[in-house]
């Protein structure tokens, strides 16, 4: 059966070598004791190769956490979505907050950067999200499907990617929206994926992201067109992480 979840951690700017034993812990119980959800762990670039090899094997997938659109160049610093896959990835988180705010990637920036990693092989989790102010102004709906909208190319199958819905202000803050403030943003990211996609668009999970942790995991993952979890500062410790996944379907 096709997991109802996908529970994806962002390790962001953190993680050594020897972090790589909580990725082997998750990994050890998963296979002691099975969980439905699919789970990808994505840490810094330079961890991206021992992390594959460190899981080979084992049920949990690896991910990068960006990519650039170009194949190859004079990109100096840059990561090519090729470069991504042949170090293990099989994923890429894209268009996060924290890169559009801190490196200025528009969503059409976005949209080349998840042809790139389609064009390779790797299925990219596309990320969109209001802030304080722009939900306090009550556009958040119009921010976030015109994000999405403009953030995906032209044609795409469901199966091959994932959006994550991760309000800026809930991210690290240990704020969340309300289940009721995530299923009307859910549902309307839905509207559109079905919009431009059609039946293509039904399939695709719509994580959500934004201070989920075990104590509300559950009633997150529970909520009307949640398909899985973008998990930051709760994914670095396997005590943490595993609780999430188990909540998970
Ligand atoms: C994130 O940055 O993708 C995220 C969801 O972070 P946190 O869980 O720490 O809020």
């Amino acid at each position: 059966m096709t997991p109802r979840h996908l529970i994806a951690g962002n390790w962001k700017m953190n993680g050594l070598t020897a972090s790589l034993d909580e990725a082997r812990a998750v990994a050890a119980s998963l296979a002691e004791t099975s969980a439905a959800a699919e789970v990808a762990l994505c840490p810094s670039a330079t961890l991206i190769f021992a992390m594959a090899q460190a899981l080979a094997g084992t049920r949990v997938l690896v991910g990068g956490q960006d990519c650039r659109a170009e194949a190859s160049g004079a990109f100096t610093g840059d990561i090519a979505a090729e470069q991504i896959k042949d170090a293990g990835a099989t994923l890429v988180i894209l268009g996060h907050s924290e890169r559009r705010a801190g490196h200025g990637e528009t969503s059409q920036d976005v949209a080349a950067k998840v042809e790139a990693a389609l064009r390779t092989g790797l299925r990219p989790i596309v990320c969109v999200g209001e802030t304080l102010e722009e939900r306090e102004a009550g556009k958040a709906i119009a921010v976030v499907t015109g994000q999405v909208a403009d953030s995906l190319p032209q044609a795409l199958d469901g199966a091959s990617f994932a959006v994550a819905y991760e309000p800026v202000w809930a991210i690290g803050s240990g704020l969340t929206p309300t289940i009721a403030q995530i299923e009307e943003v859910h549902i309307a990211i839905r509207g559109v994926l079905t919009n431009k996609f059609g039946d293509h668009g039904k399939t695709a999970p719509i994580l959500y992201g934004g201070s989920v942790k075990p104590a509300n995991a559950k009633e997150i993952l529970a909520a009307a067109e949640v398909g899985g979890a973008l998990v930051g500062g709760a994914s670095l410790k396997a005590a943490d992480f595993l609780p999430i996944i188990r909540s998970a379907g």
